[in-house]
């Protein structure tokens, strides 16, 4: 069967080709540039893996060359592009038009040219659909499957990461709408994938650069921290290994049982302070010249933060999470590979 993978060189992207051509799949991946399909198709030296350019989300009918081209051939869609960091200063025309946008012309497209032959969209949403950023701080709630970030397009306009927990939430609504609105014209199932702060290794060691996609930036932040350095003490979050979120998409194509699914992707809380300490204890080569913060702190922050409740995902899965300490062992080994190389 044939999967096209928006965004293919994200870093969440990557991961999902790599299980999905492993699975035995044709994989179509979109993204922006010639030069980053170049390097992408270079890196993955897969027969079964073909690149196209998709220029800028907020194009109408940005996807249509795409589904015109390849949409009979198709039986799945993974929707993963979308603007995923907090340095913007218009934010709507940075993130939250580019994320609507896009959901909804990839869906149109579907519409268009595929409306028979794709079976399941899986959409990239996020924690950030679930809460915005003040309910995670309110420790007096459990989120769930149920809970959605109910800020409105105004509230969201206030600065760089909640217009990204907005981005997310429109667009997961968005594609929500399109699917109910559309019963009668599409074929698909829609499932949402919603995952907490993403770490993990870089698919590829070359893709390793001074600054990583947001979320494993934090884990880069403290390997190139120095002694003494301040250490933020009420950053909380939960987390998530990249390798789990592949899976997780791929297995959204292939389980019944998760068609028509909100898929939170958590697997515990975290806080900056945990960061350090797991990299203190496990690279000794490091300790000493890294910020220590307060040892053992990370516990009291983590308190400071909402609880997530996602058994109901977790059952539907059927599959055990990858630990924080894997996670980040792993990420921090790759950078440090990359620093000697
Ligand atoms: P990356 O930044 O590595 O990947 C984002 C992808 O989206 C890239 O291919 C990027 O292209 C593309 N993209 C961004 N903006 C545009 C645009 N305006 N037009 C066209 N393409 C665009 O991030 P991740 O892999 O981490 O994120 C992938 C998805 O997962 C996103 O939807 C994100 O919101 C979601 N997510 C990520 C989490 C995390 O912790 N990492 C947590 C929860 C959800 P280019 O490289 O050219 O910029």
């Amino acid at each position: 069967s044939t999967v096209l993978v928006s965004g293919a060189n994200g870093f969440i992207a990557q991961h999902i080709i790599n299980v999905l051509l492993k699975r035995g799949y044709l994989v179509i991946g979109t993204l922006r540039s010639e030069q980053k399909a170049m390097s992408l198709l270079k890196l993955f030296n897969h027969k079964n893996l073909k690149l196209e350019i998709v220029s800028d989300l907020a194009k109408p009918g940005v996807f249509d060359e795409v589904l015109l081209k390849y949409g009979k051939d198709l039986k799945y869609v993974i929707h993963t592009a979308s603007p995923c960091h907090y340095e913007s200063t218009d934010y709507e025309i940075d993130m939250l038009i580019p994320a609507v946008a896009g959901t909804q012309s990839i869906l149109n497209s579907i519409k268009k040219y595929a409306p028979n032959s794709i079976q399941r969209v899986v959409y990239t949403s996020s924690f950030a659909a679930i809460s915005n950023v003040k309910n995670a701080y309110n420790s007096s709630l459990t989120l769930n499957e149920e809970s959605w970030n109910e800020d409105s397009w105004c509230d969201t306009l206030e600065d760089a990461k909640t217009a990204y927990y907005g981005s997310k939430v429109f667009a997961e609504k968005a594609a929500w709408r399109f699917w109910k609105d559309n019963q009668n014209s599409v074929n698909f199932s829609l499932t949402t994938i919603n995952p907490c702060y993403v770490f993990g290794p870089q698919l590829f060691d070359e893709s390793v650069s001074s600054t990583l996609n947001a979320s494993c930036q934090l884990i880069n932040e403290a390997v190139f921290s120095k002694a003494g350095d301040d250490v933020d003490q009420k950053f909380a979050s939960l987390f998530i290994d990249v390798r789990d979120v592949a899976k997780a998409h791929v297995l959204a194509l292939e389980k019944s049982n998760l068609a028509c699914k909100r898929l939170i992707l958590a697997n515990d809380k975290f806080s900056t302070q945990d960061i350090l300490d797991n990299i203190n204890k496990n690279f000794p080569q490091l300790t000493g010249k890294i910020a220590k913060g307060v040892p053992a702190h990370g516990l009291k922050v983590c308190q400071y933060i909402a609880t997530v409740d996602n058994s109901k995902s977790k059952n539907l899965l059927g599959f055990g999470f990858r630990s924080f300490e894997s996670a980040v062992n792993d990420t921090v080994s790759q950078i440090l590979r990359a620093r000697t190389t």
